[in-house]
C-alpha cells in the first residue's frame, strides 16, 4: 500500500516524500486506518516493523493546522535514546506541517532540565518524554496536561521491565479522561494485558509476527567458553569487513570491560550504558550513528530501539536470558530489507537459554566451533538431562 492511498494531508505526504518512504510496512497499513478512524489500538510490534511511524504518522496528520499551544499528545517512550529517535522521525515527518515538539527525558546538566521548562512555556503539540523526568515536571507544575487528545506508550512491555508500571499509571492520572489511546509492545505478557485493560477503552488489536526474526538475517552461533569470547569476537572483527556492528552484554559492567579489552587490542569500540553521562551516551550514539563508530557495546536496555541504519552484524557476545530479546537484538540488523548477520556465543552454561530461543524462533541454528589456536570449545548438549540437574554441556575433561 501506498502512503498516498491513506487519507494524509498533502504536507504530511510531502514530508513522507522527501524522506524518501513510498510503500506503508504491514504494521503501518493495519495501524494507520484504525488510529485516523480514532479507535484506541493495541499493537504487537517489534522494533524494526516500522512501529513508530505507523503512530506518528496518523497523529502527525490530526495535529496539522490546530491552533492551540497546549499539549496535544504525549508520547511515553522506555529510554531517552528512543525518545530521541522518535523526536528525529517527528522532525523528519513533520518537515512541512508546522507541528511542534518537545524531548523530554532525564539526565543531562540543569539546562537541559530548564530548556525544557521554558519550552513548556512556549506549548508545543506533542512531548515525548520517558517516564522519570515526566514526572517530575508534573510534579513542579512546568507542564500541564490538560488538553492532551492522545497518548502513545512506546515499548510498553520493556517500561514494565524497567520498573515504570506506578509512573505510567501517575502520569495517566494527570491527563484528561477523554482521549484515544495507543500502546505498543514487542511481547504481550500478562501484565500488558493488565495494562491496556486500565487504560485503553475497546481497543483494536493488531499483531505482527513476533516470533520470526526477519528472514534476511543470516543467523550462526559458536560454542565458547566465556573466557574464549573476546579473543573468538577480536577474530571474528579482524578478519572480516563489518563497517558497522552492535554487540550485546548481559551487564553493564562486561560491557564495560569488553570495552577495555577492545581497546586493548587496538579495536575502536566504544560500550553506551547508564554510567555514562547522558552527553557522553549522545556522543557515542552519534559516532555509531554517522559511522565513525564501526562497534557498539550494549545491553538490551540500553541498547534496545536503536534505530541506525546500515547495522550489519549483531554479536550476542551473551545468550540473552529472555528469547524476546533474542529477536530485537538481531532485528536491529537488516532493516529496511537489507541483509545482516547474526551470531550468538553459547557459553557451557547456556544451553537450555538456547534452547529455548530456537524453539521460540522455531529452527535449529548452526553452531561452529572456535577457530582451534584458541582451544577447544564445549559441547552443545541441546536437551536437559533425564533425572537429575539440567546439564546442558558436558565439560571436557581437564576444564573447569
Ligand atoms: P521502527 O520500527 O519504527 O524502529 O522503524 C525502523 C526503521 O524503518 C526506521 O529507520 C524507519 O525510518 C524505517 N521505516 C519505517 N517505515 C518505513 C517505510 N514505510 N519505508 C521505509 N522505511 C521505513
Amino acid at each position: 500500500m501506498n502512503f498516498h492511498d491513506f487519507d494524509f494531508k498533502e504536507r504530511l505526504l510531502d514530508g513522507l516524500d522527501a524522506m524518501g518512504f513510498e510503500k506503508a510496512t504491514p504494521i503501518q497499513e493495519q495501524a494507520i486506518p484504525i488510529i485516523l478512524e480514532g479507535h484506541d489500538l493495541i499493537a504487537c510490534a517489534q522494533t524494526g516493523t516500522g512501529k513508530t511511524a505507523a503512530y506518528l504518522l496518523p497523529l502527525l496528520n490530526q495535529l496539522t493546522g490546530s491552533e492551540s499551544d497546549q499539549v496535544k499528545a504525549i508520547i511515553i517512550a522506555p529510554t531517552r535514546e528512543l525518545a530521541q529517535q522518535i523526536d528525529q522521525q517527528v522532525e523528519g515527518f513533520g518537515y512541512f506541517l508546522g507541528v511542534s515538539c518537545i524531548p523530554v527525558f532525564g539526565g543531562g546538566d540543569g539546562s537541559a532540565y530548564d530548556q525544557q521548562r521554558k519550552a513548556f512555556e512556549t506549548g508545543a503539540d506533542i512531548v515525548i518524554a520517558t517516564p522519570g523526568r515526566l514526572i517530575s515536571h508534573l510534579v513542579t507544575g512546568n507542564l500541564k496536561l490538560d488538553g492532551v487528545e492522545y497518548l502513545v506508550l512506546d515499548e510498553a512491555d520493556r517500561m514494565l521491565d524497567m520498573g515504570f508500571y506506578e509512573d505510567i499509571i501517575r502520569i495517566i492520572q494527570k491527563l484528561p479522561k477523554k482521549r484515544q489511546n495507543l500502546l505498543f509492545s514487542a511481547t504481550m505478557p500478562p501484565r500488558i494485558r493488565e495494562l491496556a485493560n486500565k487504560i485503553l477503552h475497546e481497543p483494536r488489536e493488531i499483531s505482527i509476527a513476533i516470533s520470526k526474526p526477519a528472514a534476511n538475517i543470516v543467523q550462526q552461533c559458536y560454542l565458547a567458553y566465556d573466557a574464549q569470547k573476546t579473543a573468538l569476537l577480536q577474530k571474528i572483527l579482524n578478519t572480516s569487513d563489518f563497517q558497522s556492528a552492535i554487540i550485546f552484554t548481559s551487564t553493564k559492567d562486561k560491557a564495560k570491560s569488553l570495552e577495555r579489552e577492545m581497546q586493548k587490542s587496538g579495536i575502536e569500540a566504544r560500550a553506551i550504558h547508564s554510567d555514562l553521562e547522558q552527553a557522553q551516551r549522545e556522543e557515542v550514539m552519534l559516532a555509531f550513528r554517522n559511522k565513525k563508530l564501526k562497534y557498539l557495546i550494549g545491553t538490551d536496555i540500553v541498547s534496545r530501539g536503536i534505530d541506525v541504519d546500515g547495522i550489519e552484524l549483531v554479536v550476542n557476545y551473551d545468550v540473552p536470558p529472555d528469547p524476546e530479546d533474542y529477536i530485537h537484538r538481531i532485528g536491529r540488523t537488516a532493516r529496511a530489507e537489507r541483509n545482516g548477520i547474526a551470531i550468538t556465543f553459547i557459553s557451557d552454561k547456556d544451553g537450555f537459554k538456547f534452547n529455548r530461543i530456537e524453539a521460540l524462533i522455531e529452527r535449529e541454528l548452526p553452531k561452529f566451533q572456535v577457530p582451534p589456536s584458541l582451544g577447544e570449545s564445549p559441547e552443545y548438549k541441546s536437551r536437559p538431562a533425564h533425572n537429575g540437574p539440567r546439564k546442558n554441556f558436558r565439560r571436557k575433561p581437564g576444564r573447569r
